[in-house]
C-alpha cells in the first residue's frame, strides 16, 4: 500500500510516496495467516473478513503456551484457542531446536528455533514471522510448497523424499496432501492431522491415496519402540493409538 510521507531536509520539507507492506491478517476461525493481502474471505476456510485480526492484534490477544510432552519434546498452542489451529511441537536435539509445524499466533516471547519442519501446507501458521524474528529456516515438501495457500510464506528448503537431520527422521506419506511428511524423533511420532483422535483418516484429500499412506505408516511403525503420538490436537500413548490405528486399517483390508 503506498503511503505519502513528509520529511525535513535542511531548511525545506520533502514530500514522497513509499511502499509499506500490507498488514498480515489472521483468520480467527481457522488460524490461517494472510501475508500481504486483504481478501474478503479467508482463502482456507471461507470466513468473512470480519473474523480477521491483524497480526499485531492477534499477538496482543493470544500468546503461545508451551507444554512438555517428553524430555526433549513439547507442544505449542496459541492460548486462548485460536480457531482450528493445529498444534505445533518443539524438538530439542543435542544441539539445535526444531519446530514441527507452526502456531498461528506470532509470539516473539517463545524460545527461538533453528528450523521449522512442516508436515504439510494446510497450516503454515505465522511461520514467515518466526522465520524472520529467529532467523529460522523453513522446510516443506516440494509438492506442498506449490499450493496457492503458500502465498507469502518463504521456504528455505524444499525436499522430495524423506531425510534425516539431527536425529529427526522424515518420511514422505503423500495421501492427505501430495507432500505430506511425518516425522520421528526418539520415541515420538509426529503425524499432524493424518489420523484424527476419533481414529479416522483425514477425509480432506484423495481417499485411496490417504489409505495407502496409512499402510506406509504401518510399515514405518512396525517393530518400533515408540511411546507417544503427537498429532493435530492430541497427544496419545502410542500403544493406545496403535490399537485404534490397526482397527482403522483393518476396515480397509481384506
Ligand atoms: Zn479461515
Ligand atoms: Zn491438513
Amino acid at each position: 500500500m503506498p503511503i505519502l510521507f513528509f520529511k525535513k531536509s535542511g531548511n525545506s520539507w520533502i514530500c514522497g510516496v513509499s511502499e509499506v507492506p500490507e498488514a498480515q491478517l489472521v483468520c480467527t476461525v481457522c488460524g490461517y495467516n494472510m501475508v500481504g493481502y486483504s481478501p474478503e474471505h479467508c482463502p482456507f476456510c471461507g470466513a468473512s473478513k470480519e473474523k480477521f485480526l491483524t497480526s499485531e492484534e492477534c499477538s496482543a490477544r493470544y500468546s503461545v503456551v508451551e507444554t512438555p510432552v517428553t524430555d526433549h519434546v513439547s507442544r505449542l498452542n496459541s492460548t486462548p484457542r485460536l480457531g482450528l489451529e493445529h498444534t505445533a511441537y518443539r524438538i530439542r536435539t543435542h544441539n539445535k531446536t526444531y519446530m514441527i509445524d507452526c502456531p498461528s499466533c506470532f509470539d516473539p516471547d517463545v524460545t527461538g528455533m533453528d528450523t521449522i519442519l512442516f508436515t504439510h501446507f494446510h497450516f503454515l501458521g505465522s511461520s514467515n514471522q518466526y522465520r524472520e524474528h529467529f532467523s529460522a529456516n523453513v522446510w516443506i515438501n516440494t509438492a506442498d510448497s506449490r499450493f496457492e495457500l503458500c502465498k507469502g510464506f518463504p521456504f528455505d528448503r524444499t525436499f522430495e523424499e524423506g531425510f534425516e537431520v539431527d536425529g529427526i527422521e522424515a518420511y514422505h506419506l503423500d495421501g492427505h496432501t501430495p507432500g505430506f511428511t511425518c516425522y520421528f524423533f526418539e520415541d515420538v511420532f509426529f503425524l499432524c492431522d493424518y489420523v484424527f483422535k476419533s481414529m479416522r483418516f483425514n477425509p480432506y484429500g484423495p481417499r485411496d491415496r490417504t489409505i495407502e499412506g496409512g499402510h506406509r505408516i504401518r510399515g514405518l511403525i512396525e517393530g518400533s519402540r515408540l511411546s507417544t503420538v503427537c498429532a493435530v490436537d492430541y497427544v496419545m500413548d502410542f500403544n493406545e493409538w496403535v490399537q485404534g490405528f490397526d482397527r482403522l486399517l483393518d476396515t480397509f483390508t481384506g
